[in-house]
């Protein structure tokens, strides 16, 4: 018998356990071994009917994903499955752990299907671009029906065994694995029980169903090519003979295979393992156990922060100034789970629960026994330094001290205390309780453990925690910055904001620049730059002539009824406005500028490759560890789509020469902003991607 797979006998049941771990992926040597126990099974002729289950923490979970673009070897998959399917004696899949994608596909392909109740089946090819394409779409709809294999396929969930027995995906819930399968199946040779093949299954569809559920869609679906190819395959299982149906899931899964939209996916998934990694601090740096957290400051972040950790259990003790702002505070908390509850996403019993883990006070002496203090104060490097000041004199020892800061040095932040190395950033996104990203800022003397916690604290709440440098706006915001401010250059050399915002939108992202400018406000930005005007260098190029000129109008954005945009009293559809233009038409005649017809390719470029110039310069700078990084952070903290894999992916797959290039003759026409990182020089002339980059 092969060495992965066991061939053992109870009675008269084959029992068949694959012990390929860690988790029983489909290589080749599992699918040759498979395919050599069931013959032997076959040709048994005491052996009345088999269980397949996997050895170890797992039934079969998946394929082996490393075998993906290889060139193919061993059994093929089809032929496995085929060979089960047409079995002459009842196979019963026993289910434990997690059977997804290429696991469940076997699955269903047994006769029957027992699971313990912790198990969960699914098909998630769609999260890797991809499609299930070996009988998934086919054979799903036909135990479920094709609305809810619709749901399954699409959005990639997990099921639970009971909820899956309930769905008709899994015949039998019991506790004891092996024991509980091989009765099953002693029950059903018993009983004589028909050999059930799911392929023998009818599968209908009602009139229009896959239309609406493409309608209905549409938005959540945009930009992706799996969805809509899974939508197609089920819609062959409810109109095609079976075997033909096979044949169109395999030409889709191929071209799902072979997209970029799965390239970039796929890129996606390895860069969200990738992340946690940090090369000087292993695996096993031990964390320290928060117990407790405070939270300084009950405002827009620090209400939402504090959500987080309600909601996996942690107290929250917040600290604010007055009494009234802590009422404030905790009262939008309030509404915010309250609105969940009436959505019917979270039941009260739960909100009650959350609210108990907060308590407030006004006194520092009451949070001196927090394990992790979180601070997000007003954005003033003097609030914070005498915070984290008040915060060393009574914090118990080896408390971690954290700031929410987006632009501050956390060097300087930590100077105001006697215990840098406890000192770190944790910068949230908005809505805090509610964005997958956490930039954790590394300061210099951060120790190795308080980086490994503040890490893993970020990931205990549900977020995404990528290890970031100690910069002016760090990673995602030092990026976006370029982003943004290109986008006004954009209007001053000829484009209008409804163009700019049209094709980035069409890119992928959620809005463009201007309408993002007017939902978040644009007096912000203007009181930065009045700030700032002091002491800006007099050969630096002035972006913010337009917008200043747009606030001084008094339009603010959405709040003041327009900005960039106008806007009708409750809605939010930006209106282009006529006073705007002639302002930047204007401005460009003042500044001699001829104004161009840009195309959107050309505005994609303008507009987005400054997000791969500064991301080369921040890899430069170690700033962060490694291009997967920022693109995890492009696409958790700024809606880049997943499917283009996040700037520095996008910008391999576009060619580092071409991006050069382009960047060159920007750099030629618009000057010094435009000068390309010489890491990206540097990846070019050696013929590299970002794929290839180790730090130095
Ligand atoms: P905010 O104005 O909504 O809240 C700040 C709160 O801090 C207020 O409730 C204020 O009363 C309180 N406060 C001020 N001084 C204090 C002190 N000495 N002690 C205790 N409480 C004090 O501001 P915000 O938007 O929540 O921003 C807070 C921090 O988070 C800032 O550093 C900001 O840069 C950062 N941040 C904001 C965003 C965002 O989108 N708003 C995103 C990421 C990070």
């Amino acid at each position: 018998m092969s060495d992965v797979i066991d061939f053992t006998k109870r009675g008269a049941i084959g029992v068949i356990t694959v012990n390929s771990p860690p988790v029983n992926a489909l290589s080749a040597a599992v699918r040759d071994g498979l395919g050599e126990a069931f013959d032997k099974g076959q040709a048994d002729p005491d052996i009345k009917a088999m269980v397949l289950l996997g050895g170890g923490r797992t039934f079969i979970a998946g394929a082996d994903i490393r075998e993906f673009g290889k060139p193919p070897q061993g059994k093929p998959f089809a032929e496995v499955l085929g060979g089960m399917e047409n079995s002459s004696k009842i196979i019963v899949a026993a289910i434990h752990g997690t059977a997804l994608g290429g696991g469940l596909e076997t699955a269903l392909c047994c006769h029957y299907r027992f699971a313990v109740p912790s198990a969960l089946v699914g098909l998630p090819e769609v999260k890797l671009g991809l499609l299930p394409g070996a009988g998934g779409t086919q054979r799903l709809p036909r135990l479920v029906g094709v609305e809810k294999a619709l749901d399954l396929v699409t959005s990639g969930d997990f099921v639970p065994a009971p909820q899956a027995k309930e769905l008709g995906i899994i015949n039998e819930v019991g506790d004891d694995l092996l024991e509980g399968a091989v009765a099953f199946a002693e029950k059903l040779v018993a009983e004589d029980a028909p050999l059930r093949k799911i392929r023998d299954l009818p599968c209908e569809a009602e009139a229009g169903v896959f239309e609406a559920y493409r309608k209905a869609n549409a938005r959540k679906f945009r930009g992706f090519l799996a969805p809509w190819k899974n939508i197609d395959c089920v819609e062959a299982a409810a109109t095609l003979p079976f075997d033909e149906g096979i044949a169109r899931e395999r030409e889709l899964f191929t071209e799902c295979v072979t997209s970029p939209e799965s390239a970039a996916q796929r890129h996606v998934f390895f860069a969200e393992r990738e992340v946690a990694k940090i090369p000087d601090v292993p695996k096993d740096t031990p964390m320290k156990e928060i117990k407790k957290v405070a939270m300084i400051g009950a405002g827009t972040m620090g209400g939402g922060i504090a959500m987080n950790f309600a909601n996996v259990g942690i107290p929250v003790q917040m600290l604010e100034v007055s009494q009234e702002a802590l009422d404030k505070g905790l009262g939008i908390i309030q509404r915010n789970y309250q609105n969940t509850v009436s959505k019917g996403r979270l039941s009260q019993e739960k909100m009650d629960q959350r609210m108990a883990m907060f308590s407030t006070t006004t006194d520092y002496a009451d949070i001196a026994d927090a394990d992790l203090v979180i601070e997000a104060v007003f954005e003033n490097m003097e609030v914070k330094k005498e915070v984290f000041a008040k915060l060393d004199s009574v914090m118990k020892p080896g408390a971690i001290l954290a700031s929410n800061t987006s632009t501050l040095d956390i060097d300087e932040i930590a100077s105001a205390t006697k215990r840098p190395e406890s000192v770190i950033g944790m910068h949230f996104f908005s809505p805090a309780n509610v964005m997958r990203l956490l930039e954790v800022v590394r300061g210099k003397e951060s120790s190795a453990e308080t980086i490994a916690t503040a890490m893993g604290m970020g990931r205990k709440v549900g977020k995404i925690s990528v290890l970031v440098g100690n910069c002016f706006g760090f990673v995602g915001n030092r990026m976006l910055h370029g982003y943004t401010g290109e986008g006004t250059f954009l209007l001053e050399t000829g484009a209008l904001p409804q163009q700019v915002d049209k094709a980035i939108y069409d890119f992928g992202l959620a809005m463009g620049p201007f309408a993002m400018g007017d939902m978040a406000g644009l007096d912000i930005g203007w009181s930065v730059r009045k700030a700032k005007a002091a002491d800006r260098p007099s050969n630096e190029e002035y972006g913010g002539t337009i917008p200043d000129r747009i606030c001084e109008l008094g339009r603010y954005g959405q709040k003041t009824g327009g900005g960039y945009y106008d806007y009708k009293e409750g809605d939010r559809t930006p209106i282009p406005n006529a006073e705007v233009q002639a302002i930047i038409e204007q401005v460009s005649k003042e500044k001699n500028i001829e104004r161009t017809d840009y195309d959107d390719e050309e505005i994609i470029k303008r507009a987005l490759y400054p997000l791969i110039n500064i991301g080369a310069q921040i890899l430069d700078e170690g700033m962060a560890m490694r291009p997967s990084d920022i693109d995890i952070i492009y696409i958790n903290g700024y809606g880049f789509p997943a499917y283009k894999g996040g700037p520095m992916h996008w910008a391999d797959s576009i060619g580092l020469e071409n991006v050069l290039a382009d960047l060159q003759r920007f750099h030629a026409a618009y000057g010094e902003r435009w000068r390309p990182a010489p890491l990206l020089e540097k990846l070019v002339a050696e013929g590299k991607s970002f794929a290839d980059y180790q730090a130095a």
